[in-house]
């Protein structure tokens, strides 16, 4: 009888203490799985916080591509301008306005050969001589009628002319 008591309590201890062991092992696992989770949750969070900065940093990046891009544009406009600029002052411009018409040239072109205004202080072409049916470029000019001449022949042939001319 009490051998078989102690059995019951050792058996009943034994069930008791593989329950505890159970429960144990349980309240363990448990507790290693609210760990698991925790840290799980956390590791999401981390991820999350991760993927946060990434695209927050890709945003960023998104942006400064943006700001360069418009600044290059910018920069592109600018150079257009200056372009259009450059070409607009090596272009000829031809004006036709009702005082007549305005060619503007720019300066680094220069102006064209044709438009070049030719010195006016050409030398007069030489008179010929006034002596009748003479072609002679003149020599001497007669001090008191002022006429070109080119030889004593068409002076006196000139003073006969004009004493017959006087003389009319
Ligand atoms: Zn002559």
């Amino acid at each position: 009888m009490w051998c078989s008591v102690f059995l019951i309590s050792s058996f009943i201890t034994e069930q008791k203490e593989k329950l505890t062991e159970v429960e144990q092992q349980l309240k363990k696992a448990e507790a290693a799985q609210r760990r698991r989770m925790q840290v799980e949750k956390a590791n999401r969070e981390n991820e999350a916080e991760a993927i946060r900065k990434i695209l927050g940093q890709d945003s960023g990046r998104e942006k400064r591509k943006a700001q360069n891009k418009k600044r290059r544009e910018a920069m592109a406009q600018v150079e257009k301008a200056a372009n259009a600029l450059m070409l607009a002052s090596s272009t000829i411009r031809w004006v036709m306005g009702p005082t007549g018409t305005v060619v503007t040239f720019p300066k680094d072109m220069g102006l064209p050969s044709i438009f070049e205004s030719k010195p006016c202080s050409y030398p007069p072409p030489r008179e010929n001589c006034a002596g009748p049916s003479c072609s002679n470029p003149y020599k001497y000019r007669d001090s008191k009628s002022k006429l070109p001449l080119c030889s004593l022949q068409c002076y006196k042939a000139v003073q006969e002319k004009l004493q017959a001319e006087t003389t009319c």
